[in-house]
């Protein structure tokens, strides 16, 4: 009863309204497809302070990974990690990892790290959503100082070579299935650094 009240509300709206409405209308979904490829969602605080830069020499996979990996990372992972614990205080986190899987990895080489939010395998809920994007957004926020080279989240990636494109959709590269809660970096925030 009150469905059908409401359908006949909206669609003599519609018809009262006429091009006005179809405008809006059109708008409104051009708005949230857009949304899907965008970024953060409006609300994203990304304000959480600026990173210190990194102004050590680059190096290779040389320290012994803090998150416990048994393998290593570079000096700009290290750093990188010691910010985001600065300012966002420990985080489950894993670095290095064989990815035998996928030879174009970061992990091998100790630039790439995931961050998980939420739980891992599972799509996040609301909370941990929007915590990932106030991770990810502040690791843009401070690309250059950090040496960010790309960041993933939630089936899209920010690559600094194409900064001025902001986020765009994550294909998965022919690796990963981008539909999935892991291929598609829903439940974790990959980011790697620059050599
Ligand atoms: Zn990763």
């Amino acid at each position: 009863m009150s469905t059908a009240t409401t359908s006949t509300t909206t669609w003599a709206a519609v018809v009262a309204l006429g091009l006005i409405s179809t405008v809006v209308l059109v708008g409104g979904a051009m708005s949230l497809e857009a949304s899907q490829v965008d970024g953060p969602p409006a609300g994203t605080v990304s304000d959480t302070g600026d990173a210190v830069p990194f102004t050590g020499a680059s190096g290779g996979c040389t320290i012994s990974d803090p998150t416990g990996t048994g393998g290593c990372v570079t000096p700009t992972t290290a750093w990188l990690l010691q910010q985001a614990s600065a300012h966002f205080g420990r985080q489950p986190t894993s670095c290095w990892d064989a990815h035998a899987w996928n030879p174009t990895s970061d992990h091998p080489k100790g630039r790439g790290c995931d961050i998980t939010f939420g739980t891992a395998g599972r799509f996040p809920g609301d909370a941990d959503k929007a915590a990932g994007w106030t991770f990810a957004s502040w690791l843009v926020a401070n690309a250059k100082a950090l040496r960010v080279s790309y960041v993933i989240w939630q089936g899209q990636i920010w690559s600094a070579a194409r900064a001025d494109e902001g986020w765009r959709t994550y294909t998965g590269g022919g690796v990963y299935d981008p539909t999935s809660p892991v291929g598609g970096h829903y439940d974790h925030v990959h980011v790697s650094v620059l050599p």
